[in-house]
């Protein structure tokens, strides 16, 4: 496995290369943008994930992504963003990333979010319309081909509902949704049942993926407005 790690901050992307390398994967680092493309280019694309730091020198890192996604490429990319702004993390998944880490990250959750990439793309399930995408450090798999939400790789039984509206929550993570947003979203304009519904949806969503220490399940209820996915 050979992962193109972007990042101009040398600390910061020798330690993700030494931990990349104790998982035995193959690091290989450019420390700007336009190098970045070099690499990609002269490799003919061949990495199976890229770390890309969003924000660099000469060509920023939405940029990459966009012109990766140009050439039809549907490797994994795990955007870094410094801030833990919205807009940042919208316009890299927007430009085609499938994933986020916000600075300063534990380094143990960079490599759970590159292992849930990698199995993800060896099991197949990603495909050039990125039908699957993680949240939850990186531990929780949606896969909107299967229908099928996993934790730790391991289905959870979830009713369609349920799936969509969780899959609602985790296409922006960090945005609270209002109850009639979720619907709206989630069950489409014509669904007849009354907001409070979503409750009950929520509560089973959390019966099923709650462990200890996350008892909610990910999902964290804003008072008086609605439910945010812990990203
Ligand atoms: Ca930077």
């Amino acid at each position: 496995m050979r992962i193109l790690i972007v990042e101009d901050e040398r600390l910061i992307s020798d330690a993700i290369a030494a931990y990349i390398a104790r998982e035995k994967y193959e690091p290989v680092c450019a420390y700007d943008g336009e190098q970045a493309l070099e690499i990609w280019d002269a490799e003919s694309g061949n990495f199976d994930l890229i770390v890309l730091d969003l924000m660099l020198p000469k060509i920023s890192g939405q940029e990459i992504c966009r012109r990766i996604r140009e050439t039809n490429s549907t490797v994994p990319i795990i955007m870094l963003t410094a801030r833990s702004g919205e807009s940042d993390v919208v316009e890299g998944l927007d430009s085609g990333a499938n994933d986020y880490v916000t600075k300063p990250f534990s380094p143990r959750v960079l490599m759970a979010r590159i292992r849930a990439q990698l199995r993800m793309q060896n099991s197949g399930s990603v495909r050039k319309n990125f039908t699957s995408t993680t949240c939850c450090d990186g531990r929780v798999e949606i896969d909107s081909e299967r229908v099928e939400i996993r934790k730790d790789g391991a289905p959870v039984q979830v009713t369609k509902s349920e799936f969509l509206i969780f899959s609602t929550l985790a296409s922006r993570p960090i945005r609270t949704w209002s109850r009639e947003e979720i619907i709206r979203s989630a069950l489409g304009d014509d669904y007849e049942g009354f907001d409070r519904t979503v409750d009950t949806y929520i509560k089973n969503l959390r019966k099923k993926l709650a462990e200890p220490g996350h008892e909610n399940g990910w999902i964290s209820t804003v008072h008086g407005f609605g439910y945010r996915l812990d990203s």
